[in-house]
């Protein structure tokens, strides 16, 4: 029998009209899917609130958290009540993981110091609360569900804020844990975004990492589809926030999805793409805001796309750091050593580009690692840069990683002519470019402040 994973977020279930409309999707699909998991976010702004309130608490704030739990009671408690009247079950749940957060920040305010461990414990209440909430509402609706808790199900690593999954060991305890649920024709409501180490101990897998949970759960229980339900129609050919011309694509392929979700579309998250490519599953964004629209499908690379620009995106909050020096030409493995010391320092390189004189080697890391970047590589280089055969290591101020997108670029001429004279035009001034080796997107970087007039410009190109 088919299985069905729908995944719904932050927006999607942030309201009492939002999880109204939610209800009835997953009531619709129930008719065609009787095998249907739902993955949930926590309640959208619920994560950002948390986290916000950690770091209060870090800072002596006593306050804040307070503040926030209560916040955090009042919103789902008025949904509980509306739509699950009588889950006196549930509203324990909800007050006893509040009690979880308070403690939770006391200890962080003794300490003074949010560890990435205690964030992970902190953010993952948030869909320990809407699954349980969204489980009580569908069967209050007359939809037999049930909560699950993926620290229960998904086994990570230990790599808190960006754990990664033991896929093998999810698998066996997907199938103990929620395969029951299917077989009896309850929906299970899992929590997205969440997973625990063999010691039990909670971790998430990175902001907006629901979508990744839907994912996974797909390959856990051998799913045929994977529906991610948003707020926008589905994947656009820019985010709607910067281009308020960006419509609707009715089809992309699972490279352009990845060069765009990697490069900072935020509508998807870039890890959930391969597991479902890899599986052979078919991928839908929708809106959950409007069901009835097809929404964007995520199909395999044919090889045969020709075309245009499809989409365009923006990456901010990166930094270029440079080698420079004349004595860098007669250096071997200058490049390896550069990256080797960047890998240690835990960071992933965005974007690298080399100038063929072989006098400087830029790239482009994360703003909040350059300090950390140039550390490592000063200390990596310190005979180099005494003897002078390195000049200088820098990094710039912030600026954004501008990537446009089109599978079928590569067999139409003038592409990357018409880019630059487009950001010509609109007076954006190019500080580095690279394109990527899969010919499916070319990247370039801007000013910060310049990112969103270069997405404008490109997209202008979008026929
Ligand atoms: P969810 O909470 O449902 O996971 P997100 O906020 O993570 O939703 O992602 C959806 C948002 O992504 C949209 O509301 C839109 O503002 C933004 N976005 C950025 N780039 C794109 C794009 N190319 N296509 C669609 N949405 C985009
Ligand atoms: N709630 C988490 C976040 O806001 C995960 C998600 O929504 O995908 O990052
Ligand atoms: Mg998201």
């Amino acid at each position: 029998m088919k299985t069905l994973i729908m995944k719904f977020g932050g927006t999607s279930v942030g309201s009492l009209a939002a999880i109204r409309q939610a209800i009835e999707i997953v009531r619709a699909a129930r008719a065609e899917w009787p095998r249907l998991a739902v993955v949930i976010s926590a309640m959208g702004g619920v994560t950002d609130a948390l986290i916000a309130a950690a770091h209060a608490a870090a800072q002596g704030d006593e306050a804040a958290p307070a503040h926030t739990a209560l916040d955090l009671r009042a919103k789902h408690l008025a949904v509980l009540h509306a739509l699950a009247p009588g889950a006196k079950d549930v509203e324990l749940i909800i007050s006893t993981y509040l009690d979880e957060f308070a403690a939770l920040c006391h200890a962080i305010g003794v300490l003074g110091e949010a560890s990435p461990r205690a964030l992970d414990a902190i953010s993952s209440l948030g869909e320990r609360m809407s699954a349980p909430l969204v489980a009580a509402a569908l069967t209050h609706a007359g939809l037999p569900a049930q909560a699950v808790d993926a620290a229960e199900v998904i086994l990570t690593d230990a790599a808190h804020q960006s754990a990664s999954p033991d896929m093998e060991a999810t698998e066996a305890s997907a199938r103990a844990v929620i395969e029951p649920l299917l077989t009896q024709g309850v929906v299970p409501v899992i929590t997205g975004f969440i997973g625990a180490t063999r010691a039990g101990v909670v971790t998430t897998l990175g902001r907006g990492g629901s979508d990744f949970s839907a994912a996974i759960f797909g390959v856990a229980l051998g799913a045929d589809e994977v529906w991610i339900w948003t707020d926008v129609d589905g994947v656009m050919t820019a985010d709607p926030r910067v281009a308020p011309g960006a419509r609707t694509l009715p089809e992309l392929t699972f490279r352009e999805i990845s060069e765009l979700a990697f490069y900072g579309a935020k509508v998807l998250h870039p890890k959930a793409i391969r597991p479902v490519v890899e599986r052979g599953m078919a991928l839908w964004v929708k809106n959950t805001f409007n069901s009835a629209h097809p929404g964007t499908r995520i199909v395999s690379d044919n090889g045969l796309a020709r075309g245009d620009v499809k989409a365009v995106t923006a990456f901010k909050g990166q930094c270029i750091i440079t080698l420079e020096g004349r004595g860098m030409i007669g250096i071997p493995g200058i490049a390896a050593r550069t990256f080797g010391a960047v890998a240690r320092t835990g960071t992933s390189v965005a974007m690298i580009s080399q100038a063929s004189s072989e006098q400087s080697i830029c790239f482009v890391v994360p703003c909040k690692a350059a300090e950390a970047v140039v550390r490592a590589l000063e200390e990596e280089f310190r005979l180099e840069l005494a003897r002078r055969d390195i000049d200088s290591i820098t990094t710039t101020d912030e600026c954004a990683v501008v990537t446009v997108v089109g599978a079928g670029m590569r067999h139409t001429p003038g592409i990357a002519g018409r880019v630059f004279s487009a950001l010509g035009h609109a007076g954006v001034n190019v500080v580095a470019i690279a394109q990527g080796s899969s010919e499916c997107s070319i990247s370039l970087v801007v000013e910060a402040a310049e990112a969103d007039e270069a997405v404008r410009a490109v997209h202008g190109l979008i026929g």
